[in-house]
């Protein structure tokens, strides 16, 4: 049902599962939808699905899904309240959120300065440092020009060590340095990609860790203040530095150091004014948590958390944008049983090249415990134009065991033709003894997949 201070309608900046996922949140709590979308985006799920539609522009995403301009005139036309930005596209711009709020619309995530302190890497490790968090050994700011100087430094932390754009993200622009001599060649070359990708040439050095987990903690935080924290989520399995499987919750964890590490977090939040979901990111080796970076806006793998917290992510971030209070306190939050995300990519799981054309088949898994989140469906077409994930497999049971046997089940019964996947590849993680045993780490992939 409608509540008195809902948002009336939104814009639903974005596409793909995450828009439709935001749709369904929508629907629940009565708020009207629209979808912007681009010209390859017509027969997308939730365009059909939204109470309005207005494409926005071409297929390639920097006309349309990161066209600014048209995505405002578009709330302004409909006559939207706010914009959900989603994950990825404009989430972490902050021109973006300060532009939606100067139009006097709602930007359903946090304030445009707090995007800029903690969406960029190198202002986020300057200000957790602040609150006790422990950052990995490296530049923790811009690399200098003088070679002479990031010499110096990496001799200093030790090699390997990691070069990573300032700008970065999805795992693009950063790389390992394992010897001097590789350095000169390696920072230029991190460089040039990153001012091609994410136009910024800024880039950093960190101590490259070995094989340590990927660690992550699920923030909440209202415009009254209250910020609760939603336990630890294990992105170890990733594939070229993006992740594949995630699970929560993160098992044999130091209870102290989480609650340590916990508390650290709702600080830093508390002191930049956070508002809606949030995650610090870590990377997690010998009970010791070394921040990596804060992403402003909801995660991929948010299900996991709704899976054994019973919290609606976005339901939660619609209420915050709507200036409503956090409905429970941390007292409240129970975390109950083991919940497991793999991410379904149309890609030629060997080579990861992108795979697109028409789904001539597909069935979807089901059952206790199974959550399938996708706008696929047959005779659907994927374009060329976007990421290669097309969905999310979830399960949950009461104990991990359980969450991986429904996954291994769940996995048998997903039928996707017509393009290829990387089902067959998820289905051999799924059967490997390591990680059935819970001993992974981020390299765990590499040693399966030879
Ligand atoms: P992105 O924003 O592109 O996701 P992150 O900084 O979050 O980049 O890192 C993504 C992944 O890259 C990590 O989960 C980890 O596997 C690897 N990584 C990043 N920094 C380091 C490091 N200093 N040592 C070892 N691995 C790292």
């Amino acid at each position: 049902m409608m509540r008195q201070n809902m948002l009336d309608k939104i814009v639903l900046a974005n596409r793909g599962e995450i828009a439709l996922r935001i749709l369904r949140a929508c629907k629940e709590l009565g708020i009207k939808t629209v979808a912007v979308h681009s010209s390859a985006d017509r027969y997308l799920k939730h365009v059909l699905l939204a109470d309005e539609t207005i494409c926005i522009g071409p297929a390639q995403s920097i006309k349309s899904y990161l066209n600014i301009p048209a995505i405002i005139s578009a709330a302004e036309i409909t006559g939207a309240i706010g914009i959900h930005p989603g994950y990825g596209f404009l989430s972490e711009n902050a021109d973006f959120a300060e532009q939606v709020e100067r139009s006097g619309l709602i930007f359903i995530g946090p304030k445009a300065e707090t995007i800029r302190i903690m969406g960029n890497k190198i202002s986020a490790i300057k200000e957790i440092k602040k609150f006790g968090i422990t950052c990995i050994p490296g530049s923790h700011g811009l690399l200098s020009y003088d070679m002479n100087k990031n010499y110096a430094l990496a001799q200093k932390i030790g090699y390997p060590v990691i070069i990573k754009a300032s700008g970065g993200g999805g795992g693009r622009g950063m790389r390992i340095v394992q010897t001097e001599k590789e350095l000169y060649k390696v920072i230029n070359i991190t460089r040039t990609e990153a001012k091609m990708i994410f136009n910024d040439d800024a880039v950093y050095m960190e101590k490259y860790i070995e094989n340590p987990r990927h660690i992550e903690i699920q923030i909440l935080a209202d415009t009254q203040g209250n910020i609760i924290h939603l336990a630890e989520r294990d992105c170890s399995i990733q594939r070229k530095h993006r992740k594949l499987i995630e699970e929560a919750p993160a098992l044999g964890m130091s209870e102290d150091m989480c609650n340590f590490i916990r508390k650290c977090c709702t600080k830093v939040c508390r002191n930049i004014n956070y508002r809606s979901a949030g995650t610090f990111e870590f990377l997690y080796k010998d009970n010791n948590f070394y921040f990596l970076e804060m992403n402003t806006r909801i995660q991929v793998e948010h299900p996991i958390t709704e899976m054994i917290t019973g919290v609606d992510l976005i339901k939660e971030q619609l209420r915050i944008a709507a200036q409503e209070p956090l409905s429970f306190c941390q007292e409240d939050v129970v975390i109950r049983g083991h919940s497991i995300e793999c991410r379904i990519n149309a890609e030629d799981f060997k080579t990861c090249i992108p795979s697109s054309g028409k789904i001539t088949r597909f069935h979807a898994p089901g059952g206790f415990g199974v959550r399938w989140e996708s706008h696929i469906y047959a005779g659907y077409n994927i374009p060329s134009y976007y990421d290669s994930m097309i969905g999310k497999l979830i399960t949950y049971g009461e104990n991990r065991d359980v969450a991986i046997v429904r996954m291994q089940n769940a996995l048998s019964e997903l039928i996707i033709e017509g393009i290829k996947t990387n089902i067959e590849l998820q289905i051999k993680i799924l059967s490997d003894k390591k990680f059935q045993q819970g001993k992974i780490d981020i390299n765990f992939l590499e040693k399966v997949i030879q």
